[in-house]
C-alpha cells in the first residue's frame, strides 16, 4: 500500500490549484519534491516539470509522463447587477455535476469561495424539473451583490476556477477520494517510481525522464513540448482509467474496475499503443503477479496521443488507475491499485534495455 509519505504528497497534489493553463502552484509541489531524487528537475516553456535520472546508460531514454492540470473553469464576466460570475470550462465537463458545488476563485487578490448557483425547486416551473440545467445559464455566487464589489474583491475576467474538494481516504485507508485524480495520480506513479529507483539505489539500463505534463485536458498541449524535449526512445503514459464499475455503465463501454489491479489501455481515441511494448508490459505484469486490467477508452485520449507521433514516432503505452466519477469534483481511486502501477512501472523501467526496445521497433 502508499505509505503516509506517499499519501501526504498525493493529498497535497490533489489539494493544490492547477486548472489547464494555470499549473504553477502544482508545478512548484512536484519541482520542490523531485530535487533531492533527480540529478535534473527543470521546465519546458510551455510549463511543465520534468526530472532526469541517469541509469547504467544514457539511451534509451524512457519517458514516464502524468499531467498535473485538471479540469476547471475560467471566468468569463461579472453580472452588472448582481456580481454573480460566468464562466467557461477548461476541459470537458458535464453540466449536471455542476450545480450547487463549492469552487475556488483565484484572484489577484487572493482566493475566493464560491457556490455555482442554483435555483431552490420551489421557484423552477414543474416542467423544467427533470431538465439539465445548462452550463451557459449557472453563475457563481461569491457574495458579491454588484459588479464593482466583485471586482473590489479582486475578480477580472480570465480568473481561472476549481472545485473545492478536500482530500480524504475511506474504506480503511485503502481507497482515496477526492479532486484532480485525472491526472495528478499519474503524476505521483512516475514521481514515487523515481524517488523509490532513486532511494532503493536500484539499477535500471536507460535514462529516466519523469515529466509533470501542463495543458493535458485542453488538447495534450503539454506532451508535445514534452516530447520535444526529451526525445525519448520509449514512453510510459500514467493516467487515471475510467472505472466501469458504476451503475448504468456495461463493460463494453468501461471493461475495467475498481481495485482490480492496475490498467493497460489497448485504444483510444488518440491512440493505438505499439504493440510489441503492449505485449511486454502484459509479460512483465504476468512475470511480476501484478494484477493487470485490459482496457479501451473508445472516447477520450491521452498525453500519449502527442508522445507517439513526436519526432519519428515513439512506442508508448498507457498504464491507467482505474477512477470512478472523474471530471466531477469527487472521485474515488484504490491505493492499492496505485501501489501496483508504482512497481509495474519500476519493474518495466528496470527491464527497458536497448535491444529490447529496439525490438518495439523492429519490423
Ligand atoms: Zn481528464
Amino acid at each position: 500500500m502508499v505509505d503516509e509519505r506517499g499519501i501526504k504528497l498525493l493529498r497535497e497534489l490533489s489539494e493544490s490549484f492547477g486548472p489547464a493553463g494555470f499549473e504553477r502552484e502544482t508545478a512548484i509541489i512536484v519541482k520542490r519534491f523531485m530535487e533531492p531524487y533527480a540529478e535534473e528537475v527543470f521546465s519546458d516553456k510551455l510549463g511543465s516539470i520534468i526530472f532526469k535520472k541517469t541509469g547504467t546508460k544514457e539511451r534509451p531514454r524512457i519517458l514516464l509522463a502524468g499531467h498535473i492540470d485538471e479540469v476547471g473553469f475560467v471566468v468569463s464576466g461579472i453580472d452588472e447587477k448582481t456580481g454573480y460570475l460566468t464562466f467557461n470550462t477548461l476541459g470537458g465537463w458535464f453540466d449536471q455535476v455542476l450545480m450547487s458545488q463549492r469552487v475556488i476563485v483565484r484572484t489577484k487578490k487572493g482566493d475566493i469561495v464560491g457556490v455555482i448557483a442554483s435555483k431552490p425547486p420551489h421557484l423552477i416551473p414543474q416542467e423544467d424539473l427533470s431538465k439539465v440545467v445548462k452550463r451557459q445559464d449557472m453563475y457563481i455566487d461569491i457574495g458579491a451583490t454588484s459588479k464593482k464589489e466583485a471586482e473590489d474583491m479582486g475578480v477580472r475576467i480570465g480568473d481561472p476556477v476549481v472545485p473545492w474538494s478536500p482530500f480524504s481516504t475511506i474504506k480503511g485507508g485503502t481507497v482515496a477520494m477526492g479532486k484532480a485524480f485525472d491526472d495528478r495520480i499519474g503524476a505521483f506513479i512516475a514521481m514515487e517510481t523515481v524517488r523509490r529507483l532513486s532511494e532503493g539505489r536500484i539499477e535500471h539500463p536507460n535514462t529516466v525522464f519523469g515529466a509533470a505534463t501542463v495543458q493535458e485536458e485542453v488538447g495534450l498541449r503539454g506532451a508535445a513540448t514534452v516530447a520535444h524535449v526529451v526525445d525519448p526512445d520509449a514512453a510510459i503514459v500514467l493516467e487515471v482509467d475510467i472505472a466501469g464499475d458504476v451503475p448504468g455503465v456495461t463493460p463494453k463501454e468501461a471493461p475495467s474496475a475498481m481495485g482490480k489491479g492496475p490498467c493497460l489501455v489497448t485504444y483510444d481515441a488518440s491512440m493505438i499503443p505499439n504493440q510489441p511494448f503492449k505485449d511486454f508490459v502484459i509479460r512483465t505484469a504476468e512475470e511480476m503477479k501484478i494484477p493487470l486490467q485490459l482496457t479501451q477508452v473508445a472516447r477520450g485520449g491521452t498525453d500519449a496521443g502527442r508522445i507517439h507521433m513526436s519526432r519519428a514516432g515513439c512506442p508508448s503505452v498507457v498504464i491507467g488507475v482505474a477512477t470512478r466519477h472523474i471530471h466531477s469534483h469527487v472521485g474515488l481511486l484504490s491505493l492499492e491499485d496505485v501501489e501496483n502501477a508504482i512497481k509495474l512501472t519500476m519493474e518495466l523501467v528496470r527491464r527497458l534495455d536497448e535491444d529490447t526496445v529496439k525490438s518495439f521497433t523492429n519490423i
